[in-house]
């Protein structure tokens, strides 16, 4: 049996109905900017995260930048950043003028290690900035800690975690987070989209205008500021799909449960771990291999479609060549950066296709 990586089709499939009428909906209306659905949408997901605002962007990018930007980073300033992350996370600070400093992960959960995150903190530090990697929430009770002790701020990059909730809170309810509605991620439009959730209203009322011109009035320009809009169209799908969400990710979690089982005890492979406080929305399913390429190629060949996620780790990409961050060796970032591997996991992935990868896997291992 085929088992693509993740089928995107899928979720339009389930519904088709719902989704055609949200978008004939906005085509009829006329109205395709800054109107009634972005704004519906930002209630519903401010509410969902638990969250007092929300302010919709055009990616997850975009919501990094410009939360970090609302909050007055920029050159000169430090921004404490996962080792072990997608790149955006850093090219967000970047975009900024403030520099990314790599922190490295705890292995077992891959998020970033609360004690290095101290111990690297710096008379620049303005912002940690932990990852919710794969879905499984960062720490964020350790993290709000040393945040306070030193005076900073937290902003959580949640695009893998919508959802997640660590010690019984969601991701989003802590601090100020970003989230990404890439199509691929937990909850997806049909193109780009991103938000920032937060508590703080001057915060939210920021990134409002920086989205837009700097303008809240038409033709009055506040600050500099380009385009950071979300569509009506990619506003009118998230809410269709916002309903599918928790299904879905019970969904997740039950093919997670299934593969943790069916994959226990094999000799060679690390299957990941959730700390005990966490409640993750398995985004990723991601196991680790000394023999990565092996396994992979073996899977493969059994019909198996897996992913790398990441393998350069970020301060090694040639975007920062020649950085301070190029300088300082990761072991842990780079050899997670040679191991890990994702195998397929989303809402829409059949009983037979879990057994399937199970089976191929435990075979790929027995040959290796
Ligand atoms: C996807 C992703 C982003 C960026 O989101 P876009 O919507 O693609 O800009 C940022 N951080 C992480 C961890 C991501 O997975």
């Amino acid at each position: 049996m085929d088992v693509p990586f993740l089928d995107l089709r899928a979720a339009y499939l389930e519904l088709k109905h719902d989704i055609d009428a949200a978008t004939g909906r906005v085509l009829d209306s006329g109205r395709y900017l800054l109107g009634p659905e972005l704004a519906a949408f930002e209630t519903e997901w401010a509410a969902y995260c638990g969250a007092r605002h929300c302010v919709a962007v055009g990616s997850g990018c975009d919501a990094l930048e410009l939360a970090l930007r609302a909050m007055d980073i920029g050159p000169g300033d430090e921004v404490i950043v996962p080792a072990h992350t997608f790149a955006a996370t850093w090219l967000a600070v970047s975009a900024t003028g403030a520099e990314p400093v790599a922190v490295e992960p705890e292995p077992a959960t891959f998020t970033l290690d609360p004690e290095r995150v101290e111990a690297a903190i710096t008379s620049r530090t303005r912002v940690i900035l932990p990852v919710h990697l794969y879905g499984h929430p960062a720490d964020l009770a350790a993290l709000s800690e040393v945040a306070e002790r030193h005076g900073v701020r937290i902003l959580e990059d949640a695009a893998q975690a919508h959802g997640a909730q660590a010690y019984g809170r969601r991701v989003g309810a802590w601090s100020t987070t970003a989230f990404s509605f890439y199509p691929g991620k937990n909850l997806g439009g049909f193109g780009d989209g991103g938000a920032v959730v937060t508590d703080d209203a001057e915060l939210a009322e920021r990134v409002r205008l920086l989205r837009n011109y700097g303008s809240r009035e038409k033709y009055r320009h506040e600050v500099r500021a380009t385009n950071f809009r979300l569509d009506e169209l990619q506003a009118a799908v998230l809410r269709v799909k916002l309903a599918h969400l928790d299904a879905w990710t019970e969904r997740r979690a039950a093919v997670a449960a299934r593969y943790l089982d069916g994959l226990a005890g094999l000799d060679g492979i690390v299957l990941p771990r959730p700390a005990p406080w966490a409640d993750p929305v398995w985004h990723l399913f991601v196991i680790r291999s000394a023999d990565r390429s092996a396994l992979r190629e073996r899977l493969a060949a059994a019909g198996v479609e897996t992913l790398i996620h990441y393998p350069v780790p970020v301060h090694r990409s040639e975007a920062y060549a020649g950085s301070r961050q190029a300088a300082r060796a990761q072991p842990v970032a780079e050899r997670l950066a040679r191991e890990v591997l994702s195998l397929p996991i989303g809402p829409h992935l059949s009983d037979d296709a879990v057994k399937a990868v199970i089976e191929a896997v435990r075979g790929a291992v027995a040959a290796c």
